[in-house]
């Protein structure tokens, strides 16, 4: 992409902040957009902000981003320079429910936008509503997870999210941490090979 098409694409982007395209707006305090390089290689793609990213405007900044950060520092991930964060859908949905379908159509081109500005080579999908998003696959996350898929030719791996490690803490092998470890060795051993 060229340096004006990369302006056009990120001023584009920053209307997202004032949209009003499906209902969430009516009850969100902020767009929480994204955090991270916009030039990095790896993009991760979670499900919608929770309490505390409305209330800063910033994604993954709980608890939950706190152990995707820890992972992703874990297998060598510098997160300034290597990593672009974002969820499917930008508005706190009411009581932390499931974005539904709508929603996760209504927001889709602004993850269109993020996705041509990026240009990632390797997207993470945390979640079942991220795959859904983006492979409109639905199924289990234990099925899904660890097994490499292919979209608008980039590799793509689905992980588990973070909060549902946080509801199953255990470091034990084979367990959901040990498992989501294993996924983010592969994705940074596969952008260590390019
Ligand atoms: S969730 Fe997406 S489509 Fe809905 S108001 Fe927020 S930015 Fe717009």
């Amino acid at each position: 992409m060229s340096d004006t098409s990369r302006l056009m694409t990120d001023e584009a982007l920053q209307r997202c902040s004032s949209c009003t395209d499906c209902s969430l707006a009516e009850t969100r305090q902020t767009v929480v957009i994204a955090r991270g390089n916009t030039e990095a290689p790896l993009m991760v793609i979670g499900e919608a902000p929770g309490a505390r990213e409305d209330a800063t405007g910033q994604p993954f900044v709980g608890r939950s981003g706190l152990a995707l950060d820890r992972l992703l520092k874990e297998v060598g991930f510098d997160l300034e320079r290597d990593v672009y964060i974002c969820n499917a859908v930008k508005c706190r949905p009411p009581k932390n429910r499931r974005p539904k379908r709508s929603e996760l159509a209504a927001c889709r081109p602004w993850l269109d936008l993020q996705l041509d500005l990026v240009n990632p080579e390797v997207i993470v999908l945390a979640g079942a509503t991220a795959v859904e998003a983006i492979l409109q696959i639905k199924g289990g996350m234990s099925q899904l997870r660890g097994r490499w898929q292919s979209w608008n030719q980039r590799a793509v791996m689905p992980v588990f999210h973070p909060s549902y490690l946080l509801r199953n803490p255990s470091s034990d092998p084979g367990a959901p941490l040990d498992l989501t470890r294993a996924d983010f060795s592969a994705v940074r051993r596969r952008l260590c090979e390019r």
